[in-house]
């Protein structure tokens, strides 16, 4: 890359503060600034704007239109949050609620030609924006019984000084941490473990935390572990799927009304809604 580009090379932001062990463990470290017992907290919040075109136009949509647009954002927001109050008996999915959510809305608000075009399209775009929060393909991917489980942390999103590897790098002062070891195998027993890198380098342990993605989990378990996996564990490593999510980041050097210009330039080329 060209110096002075700026990449994001991963994880960036603490997602809520309060009861974050990682905020603890950054703030215990001295790498943050600790924000925990303010008052105030939400005044870190990025206050998010959101302006829409349709693609390929270079006119932000009209006050009713943009208006609506606005709304089902915000339903969608509100569906997704509250998903597992009103759930119905027969509904699985966090998706089941979401397209319930999305009819019961457009049956009250009388919603039909442009106004439910502009109202679908935007439900799709808020769609669009959870599946890069969460890392999913698809809401019907995601089990209102676990969802039930999931709780934001309190506190705004603060970025990482330095990003988490600088964390990483603070946490590994002092400890043996060996990189350019790329485990081939892991044999196991009563008697322990046996880790073998492909560089030939061996390692004997009482027990191994075995960390690296479900991905490498999936493509790799068979060869790893001696003996092989139990089946039940390997079932419910193929239970968990991981979804795209591609980031964009755009800087402007332009004025927020030039916004709607460049909006309809992305959406020419491939994305529908732009937001800054
Ligand atoms: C673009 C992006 C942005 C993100 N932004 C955020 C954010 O802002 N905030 C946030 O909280 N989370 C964010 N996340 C999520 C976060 O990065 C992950 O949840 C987190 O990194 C998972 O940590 P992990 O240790 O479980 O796995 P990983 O970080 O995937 O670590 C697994 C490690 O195992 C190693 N490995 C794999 N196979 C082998 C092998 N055979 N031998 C040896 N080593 C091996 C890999 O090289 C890797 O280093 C982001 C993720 C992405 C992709």
């Amino acid at each position: 890359m060209p110096s002075g580009t700026a990449v994001e090379l991963g994880a960036t932001w603490f997602h809520g503060v309060k009861d974050n062990p990682v905020y603890d463990m950054a703030v215990w470290q001295g790498a943050v600034k600790d924000v925990r017992y303010e008052n105030d907290l939400h005044k870190h919040d990025i206050d998010w704007q959101l302006h829409f075109a349709r693609p390929g136009q270079s006119d932000l949509l009209s006050g009713a239109m943009q208006k609506l647009a606005v709304e089902a954002v915000a339903r969608y927001t509100e569906a997704a949050e509250e998903c597992t109050q009103g759930a119905q008996a027969q509904e699985r999915t966090v998706g089941d609620v979401l397209r319930r959510t999305f009819d019961e809305a457009v049956q009250e608000e009388g919603l039909q030609g442009e106004a439910l075009k502009v109202f679908a399209d935007s439900w799709q775009f808020r769609e669009k924006l959870q599946r890069t929060f969460d890392g999913f393909f698809s809401t019907d991917d995601v089990s209102l019984a676990f969802a039930r489980e999931y709780e934001s942390l309190d506190g705004p999103n603060l970025p990482v000084p330095g990003g988490y590897q600088a964390l990483a790098q603070l946490l590994a002062q002092g400890m043996d941490v060996r990189t350019g070891h790329c485990v081939t195998s892991i044999q196991y027993g009563a008697w322990g473990a046996l880790v073998s890198c492909s560089n030939g380098a061996q390692f004997q342990a009482e027990v191994v935390l075995v960390t690296t993605s479900v991905g490498v989990l999936q493509a790799q378990h068979a060869t790893l572990f001696n003996p092989p996996l139990p089946d039940w564990k390997v079932e419910a490593l193929f239970g968990v799927h991981i979804g795209v999510a591609d980031k964009l980041f755009i800087e402007f050097e332009i004025e927020p009304e030039q916004c709607a210009e460049a909006a309809a330039w992305l959406s020419g080329r491939g994305g529908s809604q732009s937001q800054r």
